[in-house]
């Protein structure tokens, strides 16, 4: 950074004062630091207000000769430094946007317009809110000082002139953002988000051709929590949901949701996880979707009605040689030989 540019980073004159350079100074930090302002450029920014700032005040603090003669090589110093390193935007910094999706819309995409508000730096005035021109101060006729009676008249005292900041310039008011440094744009923007962004996905959308704001957008893409399906952080989709116990055990078709909607689903006694091809969260951006995964919660009912309980009562009678019919199980073989144990003792009794 040469001494030139670091005026014009601080929007100041060469010849502002260093209580006015240090008030500037405060004011684009204030202004640009990170942690109030959450533009995406802001640290980029703030580290170059603070570089400026410590260029002018090494210059100050040594000669003003050096200062001077550092000013006009400045220009000679332009041009191979614009061909090495380029200014990244002319059109100033990214805005900077959170967009939250529902699940849904991060599946299958969408298109949204996107409106609001923007402060841009005024450029007619590099945001400071006022201009300097050459031309003396009226009030102070240049010397940058007013005189002033005290004490009855009977000695002056040198106080700063107020009209120029104690530089001498005449100060005007800036007319392109009355005086405020900065502009308030309306924006409308249609973005098209494509399937499978994820949380903390940074979309670019660079500023139309043809447009009344040249001011690319930044959007962080947030994803809206769902009431039935869960994204896990590798990307997969899931739920969880309750069935009836009785048609889970008898390998019944359920309907079960999925992002697009209700699906058949057969259930199957020995498995309370499923796996549905395709109906998950798209694999890569514009990717084939995924697997989703659907787990099933059996439920019983906590009292049965005399007429259920005589049903149940028919289906375990009907259905108790099945728990039986495996002889090599522990249980029957201990039976037997137990049955068997009990009429040898009777016999000898
Ligand atoms: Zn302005
Ligand atoms: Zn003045």
């Amino acid at each position: 950074m040469d001494t030139r540019e670091a005026y014009l980073e601080l929007g100041v004159n060469p010849s502002v004062s260093d209580s006015e350079l240090k008030s500037v100074w405060r004011r684009l930090v204030a202004a640009w630091h990170p942690d109030r302002n959450t533009s995406s450029g802001a640290s980029r920014r703030m580290q170059q207000i603070n570089k400026a700032y410590q260029h002018i005040r090494q210059l100050r603090d040594g000669s003003n000769e050096s200062a001077d003669d550092d000013a006009q090589s400045g220009s000679k110093a332009e041009q191979p430094h614009a061909s090495t390193a380029p200014e990244p935007d002319s059109r100033g910094n990214p805005h900077f946007i959170k967009v939250v999706l529902s699940l849904e819309e991060a599946i299958l995409g969408c298109t949204r317009t996107l409106r609001g508000h923007l402060h841009q730096t005024c450029s007619a005035c590099v945001g400071k809110g006022r201009r300097v021109f050459a031309r003396a101060c009226k009030t102070c006729r240049g010397s940058g000082a007013v005189r002033k009676a005290a004490l009855f008249g009977w000695f002056w005292n040198e106080e700063s002139c107020k009209d120029c900041g104690g530089d001498g310039r005449h100060h005007e008011a800036c007319l392109a953002c009355t005086g405020s440094g900065e502009k308030k744009l309306a924006y409308r923007r249609r973005v098209r988000f494509p399937a499978g962004l994820r949380a903390g996905h940074v979309l670019s959308v660079p500023a139309p051709r043809e447009g009344e704001i040249e001011i690319d957008l930044e959007l962080e893409v947030g994803i809206e929590p769902h009431p039935l399906f869960t994204l896990d952080s590798d990307g997969l989709l899931r739920c969880e949901m309750p069935v009836n116990g009785y048609a889970w055990m008898s390998g019944r078709w359920v309907e079960v949701p999925t992002p697009t909607g209700m699906q058949q689903m057969r259930l199957n006694r020995s498995a309370l996880t499923y796996r549905l091809g395709g109906q998950g969260f798209p694999t890569s951006l514009r990717g084939t979707r995924g697997d989703y995964l659907v787990k099933v919660v059996p439920v019983f009912p906590q009292h049965s009605d005399p007429e259920q309980e005589a049903l149940l009562d028919t289906l375990i009678a009907r259905s108790s040689d099945a728990a039986n019919a495996d002889r090599s199980q522990p249980l029957g073989q201990w039976q037997r030989r137990l049955k068997r144990w009990n009429s040898k003792h009777r016999a000898t009794e």
